[in-house]
């Protein structure tokens, strides 16, 4: 099975549970605890991400996934405008089979910002 064959089809709601209270905000954590999967792709070179809620969470706080999809932008070609971001979850075989782009650090770095008086 190749890496393009399980590219989730990419819908407008994330994958929420039916009981979910209307207008309620899904959240990373939410996905998280329900098990879902985080797929970013990017339209323009056609790439697909996968990454753990919780991690995303780590790096962009606990948003939705409306939310998600308008901070990132591709790592690639750059762009915001190209990428879409959904939740869903796996099937058997995907909880397997998908290659999780896992977050290794954050790194602070130093920045010294002078100004002239
Ligand atoms: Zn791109």
């Amino acid at each position: 099975m190749t890496n393009e064959e399980y590219v989730p089809h990419f819908r407008y709601m994330p994958d929420q549970p039916e009981k979910w209270p209307r207008g309620a905000a899904w959240t990373l954590t939410h996905a998280h605890d329900a098990g879902q999967v985080t797929g970013i792709r990017c339209a323009r070179c056609n790439v697909t991400r996968y990454y753990k809620p919780a991690e995303l969470r780590e790096v962009i706080g606990n948003v939705t996934i409306d939310e998600v999809r308008e901070k990132v932008r591709c790592q690639k070609c750059g762009s915001r405008e190209w990428m879409g971001a959904e939740l869903f979850h796996p099937t058997g075989e995907q909880a397997h089979t998908i290659r999780y782009r896992r977050l290794v650090q954050i790194r602070w770095e130093k920045r010294v910002i002078w100004r002239d008086e």
